[in-house]
């Protein structure tokens, strides 16, 4: 399923509905786009097939008759461990109280059936791209935990401060009915802004363009996007496009270009105000990663010479891989990895040789492994590596192929000089069924069978045996 190799998939989407035939057409587009795909025929099979799998996507029927798709996205959407992963609702309804409804229920976006193929892909591409980033939010507020700061605000978009949002009509008429009523509707600033001043940037940054395209000349909107995006002032604002219904095959197009969302009109000016006040949660949080890089929290979680997390960052990723692996029974390993007589290197080479043979061989290491393991340095020669969802001989299997891509082949140094290494593995595995899941446990036990590694001649892995150790 996954390439060890290459490190990831493109992306493992599950689709829910209860006519097999729709599921089969869906899969069919899907796998010919090469993303892996799961199906679930009812709500309760949906709520444990996620639980199970983490998939990136939930494609998501709303007519089922076991449990409809409102309560399995409200349901999602409620529980923090599935909360980040994107829901696209599909329906054969047409009207607006099922999209508020969807909307409302935390549906990340709505489409109507027969669906348009090049919008399907599309709508899945810009949600996959955000979704990933979401994850990658939810991991880095696990790490200012772990810190002592407080999290990010959840999605919790009625609790978010009022934005600024800015609006790039078609007309002046169609200008003067939005302002009105989205300022009737959302606590943000909404202002409609001409082409210049929008360029100029203003003197309140911008948090969201809304750009209408007009019937004669749509892809003028998109243009501008694109100019928009290019200028530091306005480039981290949301976009948010509204698309006159007979130019709707433009909705792949400005996807791809970048804008956050794509509304066909007519649309309810309900659906409008709650898709603007999801983007601008959505922008809150990406100004609010870029203001904890820009703080050095990074540097508190990485290592500086290999750029790996450091210790602090893998316990508490360690205690979150834990406590999933508790919810969906799945397997997981913990690595504990060391470079043998790592010393010599230092005192044959220098200090400075010693580095590089560490950054090489971690980067060695790091290419070796699937894109949701984590590797961190725990110690000067020393690594921690976590691996999710593994059986015992995968992780073996793993730990092995570690074992011989070191070994494989010399460190080259600066001056042109081969230096043979070997690395010695522990290996302990969480196993959730039998209860076998306290982290404190794990690393002892991974350390110990290091121990064994290294005493047993190294260059091996040696695996704990959880019989007999304490
Ligand atoms: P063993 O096979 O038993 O693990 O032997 P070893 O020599 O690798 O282990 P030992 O723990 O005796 O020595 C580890 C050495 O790693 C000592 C220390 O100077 C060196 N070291 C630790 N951190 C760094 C670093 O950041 N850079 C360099 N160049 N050396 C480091
Ligand atoms: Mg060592
Ligand atoms: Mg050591």
């Amino acid at each position: 399923m996954y390439d060890y190799v290459e490190g990831r998939v493109s992306g493992k989407i599950l689709v829910v509905d209860d006519v097999a035939t729709n599921r089969i057409v869906m899969k069919v587009k899907l796998s010919s786009a090469c993303y892996e795909v799961l199906q679930a025929c009812g709500g309760r099979e949906a709520l444990q097939l996620v639980r199970r799998e983490m998939p990136d996507l939930v494609l998501l029927d709303v007519m089922m008759p076991d449990l409809d798709g409102f309560a399995v996205c409200s349901a999602l959407k409620n529980d923090p461990s599935t909360a980040h992963i994107p829901i696209i609702m599909v329906t054969a309804l047409a009207d607006t109280s099922a999209r508020l409804k969807g909307l409302q229920a935390g549906a990340d976006d709505f489409l109507n059936k027969p669906l348009d193929e090049i919008t399907l892909l599309a709508r899945v591409r810009n949600l996959l791209r955000q979704g990933s980033s979401a994850l990658d939010r939810r991991m880095r507020d696990q790490t200012r935990f772990a810190l002592g700061r407080k999290g990010l605000a959840a999605d919790d978009a009625a609790a978010l401060a009022p934005g600024h949002i800015a609006l790039l009509c078609a007309s002046p008429k169609s200008a003067l009915r939005w302002t009105q009523a989205l300022n009737a509707r959302l606590p943000d600033e909404v202002i409609s802004v001409n082409r210049e001043t929008a360029l100029e940037g203003g003197k309140e940054a911008t948090d969201l363009f809304v750009l209408e395209c007009s019937e004669t000349a749509p892809t003028d909107a998109l243009h501008l996007m694109a100019e928009l995006r290019a200028r530091p002032r306005t480039r981290n604002a949301g976009f948010v496009m509204l698309l006159p219904e007979r130019h709707q095959r433009l909705t792949a197009l400005a996807l791809d270009q970048g804008a956050h969302d794509v509304l066909i009109l007519p649309v309810a000016t309900e659906e409008i105000a709650l898709r603007l006040r999801s983007q601008i949660g959505r922008k809150r949080q990406a100004d609010q990663l870029r203001t904890d890089v820009a703080d050095g929290l990074q540097l508190a979680v990485i290592d500086p010479l290999t750029g790996l997390f450091n210790r602090r960052y893998a316990l508490n990723h360690l205690e979150n891989i834990s406590i999933r692996a508790q919810a969906t029974g799945r397997d997981f390993a913990v690595l504990m990895l060391d470079l043998d007589h790592f010393k010599k290197v230092n005192d044959h080479y220098g200090h400075k040789a010693g580095d590089q043979v560490l950054v090489t061989l971690t980067n060695r290491l790091r290419v070796n492994l699937r894109a949701m393991d984590l590797i961190a340095r725990i110690g000067g020669e020393e690594f921690l590596i976590t691996l999710p969802e593994s059986n015992a001989q995968q992780a073996q299997d793993i730990a092995n192929r570690l074992r011989t891509v070191i070994q494989d082949s010399a460190v080259i140094l600066e001056d042109g000089t081969p230096v043979d290494m070997t690395v010695s593995l522990g290996l302990s595995m969480g196993e959730p069924l039998s209860g076998t899941t306290d982290i404190a446990l794990l690393l002892e036990r991974a350390d110990r069978a290091l121990y064994a590694a290294k005493a047993q001649g190294r260059n091996q892995v040696s695996v704990s045996n959880s019989l007999s150790a304490a």
